[in-house]
């Protein structure tokens, strides 16, 4: 499952660059927005929708996959949303990152999804850490697009607004004992509009296929109208960046 960046930006993008916290806020309880910049982001590629950097957790050797939810090309910041889920290294350093803290990071990489302006509706579905991509995603979206948004959070106090021109429908589901179950339960009975869409789906692995299958056997999607990432998975510290899930 390579992804399929050209070699000139993969050289580039996989050397590390260092930057600092130049601002961190809490977007929600357990959301949290650093923003990285520095000189060293000059020639950082523009990331693809739904992409990511590789941050070195700092005192670790750790690296961890964000979003980079927006990238500003004159000043040469990136902004990054974190998504505390416990007690593990990714959590640890958003929790404690502060102004002035010196971080490596690399990028941009993943293969990106690509908006289809043809498609008569987008289902973009996936769990709280896939929510800075959505938003990347809604973000994107013509006027005339028509976007629905399956999103699972630990509770209400997580929902925030989906800024974008299309037409949202946003449907917010709680997450339970198993994540990703109500996110699964909520697409499997999702009335889908007419027509042929598109989808972006990132969430737990194991719940992205089961996911995708659906999609594509019960559904009748296309594959190649699915944009599918497994961004974690149970158990798993460091689970790769690039599964698609296109085992099919
Ligand atoms: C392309 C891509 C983009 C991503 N974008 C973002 C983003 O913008 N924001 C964000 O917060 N995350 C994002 N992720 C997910 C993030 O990289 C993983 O959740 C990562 O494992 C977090 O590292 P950690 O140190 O918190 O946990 P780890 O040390 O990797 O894992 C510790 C334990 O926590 C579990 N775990 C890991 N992640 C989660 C989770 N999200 N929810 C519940 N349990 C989990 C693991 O199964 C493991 O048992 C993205 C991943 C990919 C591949």
């Amino acid at each position: 499952m390579p992804d399929a960046a050209p070699p000139a930006v993969e050289s580039a993008s996989k050397r590390f660059r260092t930057v600092e916290v130049r601002r961190v806020e809490r977007v929600t309880l357990k959301a949290v927005r650093i923003t990285l910049g520095g000189d060293a982001l000059e020639g950082f590629g523009t990331p693809l929708l739904g992409g990511h950097i590789k941050v070195m957790l700092p005192g670790t050797d750790q690296v961890r996959a964000y979003t980079p939810r927006r990238f500003d090309a004159g000043r040469l910041e990136i902004e990054i949303e974190v998504i505390l889920h416990g007690d593990s290294p990714g959590s640890r350093w958003a929790t404690a990152a502060k102004p002035g803290d010196v971080v490596d990071l690399r990028g941009p990489g993943g293969r990106g999804h690509t908006v289809d302006p043809g498609a008569s509706w987008h289902l973009l579905a996936g769990d709280a850490c896939a929510l800075p991509a959505i938003g990347m995603v809604l973000e994107a979206l013509p006027a005339t697009a028509r976007a629905i948004v399956i999103a699972e959070v630990d509770d209400a106090s997580e929902e925030r607004p989906l800024p974008s021109l299309a037409e949202v429908q946003a449907w917010w589901v709680r997450s339970g004992e198993v994540p990703g179950q109500a996110l699964e339960t909520a697409v499997r009975s999702i009335e889908l509009p007419e027509g042929a869409g598109q989808v972006f789906l990132a969430c737990e692995s194991g719940v992205m296929r089961r996911i995708r299958q659906h999609l594509i056997d019960a559904r009748g999607l296309e594959p190649a109208s699915l944009h599918t990432r497994g961004y974690w998975k149970a158990g798993i510290v460091n689970y790769p960046d690039h599964d698609y899930g296109q085992d099919d």
